[in-house]
């Protein structure tokens, strides 16, 4: 009987876990799958099993991953953004239920390895965003929105401070029993929970 409930909240947590995002790609060339489990791992590892609420919001965010070339240059027409995005270099933008990401269509190490930096950036802008919505900070240095000691949205700021300062921590996804994937994204461990602890 206790071996049964075992299997089934395993089931349950598995599938919280593991299915619910929705993740689109335009791109042509890179491995699909391997990005796939390389974002869920990001995300997931800073939610905790009892985050009901949290996964629930973030299972309603959609991810489009696209290539550099999609990016549509109209889009920040009245910014100095702009002038200072480089569009062959792989970015994104953060908001409103969706993340977008225009990375190299490239599938080699080193490609997957900037392009998940880029990516996980955006992740952490949004897993942020669902933990401290309306939370504001003084920001650290300055950047592309504004100037050291601005009032900002701490989900904005803290991600841009957390690069400028070089916070960044190696993620390994294992793929198989022999087979590991290790990236590097922006670490936000310390004001999220992950799957053993609750922090906040
Ligand atoms: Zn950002």
């Amino acid at each position: 009987m206790i071996i049964l409930m075992f299997l089934i909240l395993k089931v349950l947590i598995l599938d919280i876990f593991n299915y619910a995002m929705e993740i689109t790609f335009t791109t042509e060339k890179i491995d699909k799958k391997l990005y796939e489990q390389l974002i869920l791992f990001y995300i997931y590892e800073h939610y905790n099993y009892r985050d009901h609420k949290r996964i629930v919001d973030q299972d309603k965010w959609k991810i489009e991953i696209k290539r550099t070339q999609d990016f549509n240059t109209t889009f920040y027409n009245d910014s100095a953004r702009q002038e200072e995005l480089d569009y062959s270099l792989p970015h994104g933008v953060t908001g409103l239920g969706k993340v977008t990401c225009y990375i190299q269509d490239n599938n080699n190490d080193m490609y997957t390895m900037q392009n998940m930096s880029v990516i996980c950036h955006e992740l952490a802008h949004m897993i942020l965003m669902i933990y401290y919505p309306s939370k504001t900070v003084q920001q650290r240095y300055n950047d592309y929105y504004g100037r050291t000691g601005d009032t900002r949205k701490f989900f904005s700021c803290e991600v841009h401070d957390r690069v400028t300062e070089g916070r960044t921590k190696i993620f390994e996804r294992k793929l198989s029993v022999t087979k590991k994937y290790r990236f590097i994204g922006v670490d936000i461990s310390d004001i999220t929970n992950d799957r053993n602890t609750i922090r906040v």
